[in-house]
C-alpha cells in the first residue's frame, strides 16, 4: 500500500509473509537437519514436501499469528547437499534465517521481486515467479555437476527453493547468497551483463547513496578495467568461464555478474566518516508484528544445536571472498563479486507459445530500436 509505506507482495503484507516465511523455513530445515545423508539421487532433484500450518498449530507444527498456510520445500535433500557443500551448518542457517527479523531490501530490479536479508546480512531471500521456480528444479541436477566439478564457482549458492501458499495466493522464494556483505563499504557498485545496449544506471538509480550502475558506467569510470594479481586474474576467468559455459548450456540469458568495489585508499581517507550499510534497508515500525523467537529456538532444541547457549550475537569479522585489485589511479581495492539472476531461460521461453510470441515482438522491437 502506497499511501502507509508498507511493503506487500500479491497484496500480502511483507511483514505478515515473513513470519510465515520464518516458521515454514524453520520447520523444514529443522526436520530434514536430524534425518541420516545419504548419496544424492536423481530423484532428489523433484522431491516436493508439503506441510500445513494451521495457526492453531498441530502436533507437529506451532501455533502462529499468521493465517493458515501451506508451506512446500522443493528437494530438500538436494539442498541440504547444496548447504554442506557451501558449508553451512543447519544451525548457523536457522539462526540467520529465523530468530530475528528479516531486513527488507529496497533495491530491488525491475522485475518487482521482493528481496529480504537475513538479520547478520548472510543470506538472500528473493521471490520469484512459477516460471522461475520451475526452471531452478530443471537446473538443479546441473548445477549440482558445477558444484562438484568447479568448487571455485561464482554462480549463485542456492540455499532452498520454497513456496508459500495462503488464502489462494502462491508465493515462490529462494534462498541464497548475499555477495556483498554490509559490514563492508562499496565506493561501488555494478550489475554487468557485458552488454552496451541501455546498460546505464537511471538518475533515479543514480540518486541512492549506494547505487548499482552498469556497464555504462563502469567503462566510463574504468576505461582500462581493474587490474588483478595475474593468477587471480586467470583463476578468475576460468571460474567464469567454466560457470558461463553452464548457464549456455541452460540457454540461460539475462544473468549478470554483481561487482562490488571497496577502495581500500579512499576508505582510509575516509576514516573519520562512519560506516554506511551497503543496501538501504527499511527499519520496522512498532505497529508492525516481531517475530517470536521462541519456535526457532525450540527447532535449534529439536536438532541438538550448541548456538542454543548464547551465541545469538552477530560475528562482525570481515568476510572472506574480497579479491585484491588496484584501478587505473592505481589505488587499491577489494572486489567482491558474484553471477546473479540465472533462473531465466529462453529455452523454456520458447515451449511456451504465448512467450515466444513475445519474444518475437521484443527481439522485433528490439532492433526497430536501432541494434
Ligand atoms: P531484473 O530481472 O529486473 O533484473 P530481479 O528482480 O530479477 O530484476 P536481480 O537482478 O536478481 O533482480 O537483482 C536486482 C539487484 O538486487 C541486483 O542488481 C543487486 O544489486 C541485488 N542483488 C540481487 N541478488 C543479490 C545477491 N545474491 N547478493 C547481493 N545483492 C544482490
Ligand atoms: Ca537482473
Ligand atoms: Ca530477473
Amino acid at each position: 500500500d502506497s499511501n502507509t509505506g508498507a511493503v506487500s507482495y500479491k497484496k500480502i503484507p511483507a511483514s505478515g509473509l515473513m513470519e510465515a516465511l520464518q516458521i515454514g523455513i524453520g520447520h523444514s530445515i529443522g526436520s530434514i537437519a536430524p534425518k541420516a545423508t545419504r548419496d544424492i539421487l536423481m530423484k532428489d532433484f523433484s522431491e516436493l514436501e508439503i506441510v500445513h500450518f494451521p495457526a492453531l498449530g498441530t502436533s507437529t507444527t506451532p501455533a502462529h499469528r499468521c493465517k493458515d498456510f501451506i508451506f512446500k520445500t522443493y528437494a530438500p535433500r538436494a539442498f541440504k547437499k547444496f548447504r554442506k557443500e557451501f558449508s553451512i551448518e543447519a544451525d548457523d542457517f536457522l539462526v540467520s534465517l529465523c530468530t530475528h527479523r528479516l531486513k527488507e531490501l529496497s533495491n530491488p530490479g525491475a522485475s518487482g521481486s521482493l528481496f529480504f536479508l537475513s538479520h547478520d546480512d548472510n543470506f538472500i531471500i528473493k521471490t520469484i515467479t512459477r516460471k522461475e521456480a520451475i526452471f531452478l528444479q530443471k537446473l538443479l541436477p546441473g548445477y549440482y555437476l558445477n558444484l562438484t566439478q568447479n568448487k571455485k564457482t561464482t554462480l549463485p549458492c542456492f540455499y532452498g527453493s520454497f513456496l508459500y501458499e495462503s488464502m489462494g495466493k502462491t508465493i515462490r522464494i529462494c534462498i541464497m547468497n548475499n555477495i556483498l556483505p554490509s559490514n563492508i563499504k562499496y565506493h561501488e557498485k555494478y550489475d554487468l551483463k557485458g552488454s552496451m545496449y541501455k546498460r546505464q544506471a537511471s538518475n533515479k538509480e543514480r540518486m541512492k547513496s549506494s547505487p548499482t550502475l552498469k556497464d555504462l558506467d563502469f567503462l566510463e569510470e574504468h576505461p582500462g578495467g581493474l587490474i588483478l594479481q595475474p593468477d587471480l586474474y586467470d583463476d578468475l576467468k576460468r571460474t567464469l568461464e567454466r560457470d558461463i559455459r553452464v548457464l549456455e548450456s541452460f540457454r540461460i540469458m539475462d544473468y549478470s555478474l554483481l561487482l562490488g568495489i571497496h577502495n581500500i585508499s579512499v576508505n582510509k581517507q575516509e576514516t573519520l566518516k562512519s560506516r554506511k550499510p551497503n543496501l538501504e534497508t527499511r527499519p520496522y515500525s512498532d505497529q508492525e508484528i516481531g517475530y517470536d523467537q521462541d519456535y526457532a529456538k525450540q527447532v535449534l532444541d529439536r536438532i541438538g544445536s550448541k548456538r542454543l547457549k548464547d551465541n545469538w550475537k552477530q560475528d562482525d569479522s570481515i568476510p572472506h571472498g574480497g579479491t585484491l585489485a588496484v584501478n587505473e589511479r592505481g589505488e587499491k581495492c577489494l572486489i567482491f563479486l558474484g553471477i546473479i539472476d540465472i533462473l531465466q531461460s529462453y529455452r523454456y521461453y520458447l515451449y511456451d507459445r504465448f512467450m515466444s510470441h513475445f519474444l518475437r515482438l521484443t527481439i522485433i522491437n528490439y532492433y526497430e530500436n536501432g541494434e
